[in-house]
């Protein structure tokens, strides 16, 4: 027979209290396979019961809650089918329950008395307009100290099938007291350094398994739930950052030296504009980067319009200067174009040589640019992923630039390494999705991050107005005097898939009362939604984009690449379903004019807390990041964008939403421990280096990432 290893690695079926059956329902109903498993699925709860609760105060949602009282009657009812049920009062300070009991009757009559003090325990529900708990747990005050300590209970995950088995929380409960109490220190073997728990006050691993089941107290639940927190972020980011160091050590790239003529000529004559302190700090840290053998791989976050493009362009330029080519990938066609058109008018007539490339150029065009990129003729290449297809080959790409990046994949990113084999290719990464810092620690833990966080100056501050259906004539009117002023309106509907039909009827129920405010032929209403042909959906944006409709109505199909600079009035209906990144996109529509935009909310009365929230977190600011902070406090990770890859996300009690200064703490060590031993060689480093190999083990794809 084979010894387990560690306690840790002993078959779930060996713990005392569990066997073979039970250890079956364990690796199938949650893939709990040994001890370790079962000591790391925490409790998603406690019950406290440390704390009594007042009568008055208790809720009746169903939540487990301790009380303390005198018990004043108990009497049996006969019910009217003659069965017995027995109803006590039971008073404390604050007032009256009843206790029930319909089963039992006799036993209950015979132990339970009458002018004693008693704990109870139980659910609470409303019977006849009374708090009522039925079959409450009793303990004699007097006899309370002695029989249990008052502790959290700890509630587990758990199945219809684990319940079956009595592996509910309260079989759990005494399976995991008597695991715990065979166990020693050196069985639970510690992964973060001394040095570390020490001057951060971290608790044992030891402790930690102890308190995380059965805390005696707030503290130890504390100081528990932090050690587990502060360990999953720590082994995400000390793995990120070793595989920075080995990508460092195994690639390298071509170190620009020089400022040269062709980023000199552009910096000095031909900037349209002068370079907000933002775009100068981000060029700064990507010259600084780019002038090293080490492989720049930098994420530059800026919202919508703040002027990523020509921080691009220098980048670029300052790759031409020293020889070799760059290229700017985008996820769409339209984008693609769009910066393959504002790179050449930035440029006008230097003598760069810049080359559009995607799916729709064919034949002898197509020919030609994979020519001028094989010879290095051409100097830029702008274009969507046909620019990392395997068949084109550039001659010197020193510069990949990638815009929008969540929506190109982590292989994606990798692959733009492939187009050279001397050197691997500078990378940066752009978005306009902000990302909130502990989100972007995490997901591009590996990568620098740049910010833009500061708007071109002159663009005058979007007003946002949260409005009620019943100003909704408010609104007409003041639609009237803005289109009056020689501006154009949009008014954006929620749409999803679920309720589309009924969306759609709100949208074109909105569309007609519009029609009636603002009467064809004075008036002109353009409609776009999700379900019309392409072609008309075009014609109508059209019709808007040349200022022949005043107003568009619309579903979120405007979110991406529409841009009228004149349209300053965003209003959205049913502002309460959408979400913040959404709205924040939204409002992005406008704004980009020189005239005053507004945006305005609009929702019923009824709107949940977290509505309410959203709708505040609008009105109170237009930074993009504050927004996506706000977002995943609200929404937790789950749902945003590109996180669903790689299982980086995956903790069991850390919240990236919430979790700032663990997270701030614990990636800080870890830099500081890479950076000092990146082999990890060091003595006091062995447990970690022990860790990361148990990691890796447990989650192969993690090589994968990047
Ligand atoms: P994004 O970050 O969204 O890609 P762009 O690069 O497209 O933003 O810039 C948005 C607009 O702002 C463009 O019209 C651009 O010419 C202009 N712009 C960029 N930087 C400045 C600046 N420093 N001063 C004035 N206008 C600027
Ligand atoms: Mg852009």
């Amino acid at each position: 027979m084979n010894l387990p290893v560690s306690i840790l690695d002993t078959p779930i079926e060996y713990v005392k209290g569990i066997g073979p059956a039970k250890g079956e329902t364990f690796r199938k109903e949650l893939s709990i396979h040994t001890v370790q498993d079962l000591l790391y699925c925490f409790p998603f709860r406690y019950i406290d019961r440390t704390k009594f609760h007042l009568i008055k105060d208790v809720g009746t949602d169903s939540d487990l809650v301790q009380l303390k009282g005198i018990l004043l009657s108990l009497e049996k009812i006969k019910t009217k089918n003659n069965r017995f049920y027995v109803k006590g009062v039971l008073k404390d300070a604050s007032g009256f329950m009843e206790l029930v009991w319909f089963q039992g009757a006799s036993w209950i009559e015979k132990t339970v008395r009458t002018g004693e003090e008693y704990i109870v325990f139980g659910r609470v529900s409303m019977f006849n307009g009374m708090k009522s708990m039925p079959h409450p747990e009793m303990e004699l005050l007097s006899e309370a100290a002695v029989t249990v300590s008052r502790t959290f209970d700890p509630v587990y995950p758990s199945t219809e099938k684990m319940d079956a088995k009595g592996l509910d929380s309260r079989g759990r409960r005494k399976i995991l007291k008597q695991l715990l109490s065979t166990l020693r220190t050196p069985d639970l073997p510690e992964t973060l350094p001394a040095y570390v728990t020490d001057k951060l006050k971290i608790c044992s691993r030891f402790e930690s398994m102890q308190w995380i089941h059965f805390p005696s107290n707030e503290e130890e639940k504390t100081l528990a739930t932090n050690r587990i927190k502060f360990e999953e972020f720590f082994y995400v980011q000390v793995r990120l950052l070793l595989s920075k160091a080995y990508r460092r050590f195994k690639y390298r790239s071509a170190p620009f030296e020089i400022i040269g003529p062709a980023f000199n000529e552009f910096y000095h004559h031909r900037l349209p504009f002068a370079l907000t302190n933002a775009q100068k700090k981000v060029i700064r840290e990507i010259r600084s980067d780019l002038g090293r053998h080490i492989q720049m791989n930098r994420l530059l976050q800026g919202d919508v319009g703040s002027g990523k493009t020509i921080v691009a362009l220098l980048a670029m330029l300052m790759a031409i200067d020293n020889g070799y080519q760059a290229c700017l990938m985008a996820p769409t066609e339209i984008l693609a174009q769009q910066h393959y058109e504002s790179i050449t008018t930035l440029l006008g007539n230097m003598d760069i040589r810049v080359a559009f490339l995607s799916g729709s150029v064919k034949g002898r065009k197509r020919s030609e640019v994979l020519e001028g990129l094989k010879d290095g003729s051409v100097h830029i290449a702008v274009g969507t992923h046909a620019l990392i297809e395997e068949n084109v080959a550039f001659r010197k790409l020193g510069l990949s630039i990638v815009d929008e990046q969540h929506r190109f994949g982590v292989a994606q990113r990798a692959s733009l390494w492939k187009k050279n084999d001397e050197f691997v290719p500078h990378v940066l990464v752009m978005t306009a999705t902000p990302i909130p810092r502990t989100l972007a620690m995490t997901l591009y833990g590996d990568l620098e991050v740049s910010v833009i966080d500061e708007l071109p100056p002159g663009r005058k501050e979007i007003k946002t107005i949260h409005k009620y259906e019943t100003a909704r004539p408010e609104l007409i009117q003041f639609m009237h005097t803005e289109i009056a002023k020689g501006r154009q309106i949009y008014v954006v509907y929620p749409l999803i898939e679920e309720s589309e039909k009924l969306d759609l009827k709100n949208l074109q129920d909105g569309y007609e009362r519009l029609l009636q405010y603002f009467p064809p032929p004075q008036y002109g209403i353009s409609v776009v939604h999700g379900r019309m042909k392409a072609a008309d959906k075009d014609l109508e944006m059209q019709r808007f984009i040349t200022g022949k409709t005043h107003i568009m109505v619309a579903t979120t199909v405007i979110e991406v690449g529409v841009n009228v600079p004149n349209a300053s009035v965003m209003v959205i209906e049913n502002t309460e379903r959408f979400g913040l990144s959404q709205l924040h996109q939204l409002r992005g529509r406008v704004g980009r004019g020189a005239d005053q935009s507004y945006c305005i909310l609009m929702t019923d009365f009824k709107i949940s807390k977290e509505g309410r929230e959203r709708i505040a977190t609008m009105v109170r600011t237009t930074n993009g990041f504050e927004i996506a902070e706000a977002d995943l406090r609200l929404r937790g990770p789950g749902d945003i964008q590109g996180t669903q890859q790689s299982g980086l996300l995956d903790f069991k009690l850390l919240n990236i939403g919430t979790d700032t200064a663990i997270m701030d703490a614990a990636r800080n060590i870890a830099i500081r421990i890479t950076e000092n031993d990146p082999n990890l060689d060091k003595e006091i480093h062995q447990c970690i280096k022990t860790q990361v190999a148990k990691l890796r083990h447990k989650h192969k794809d993690w090589g994968r990432v990047s």
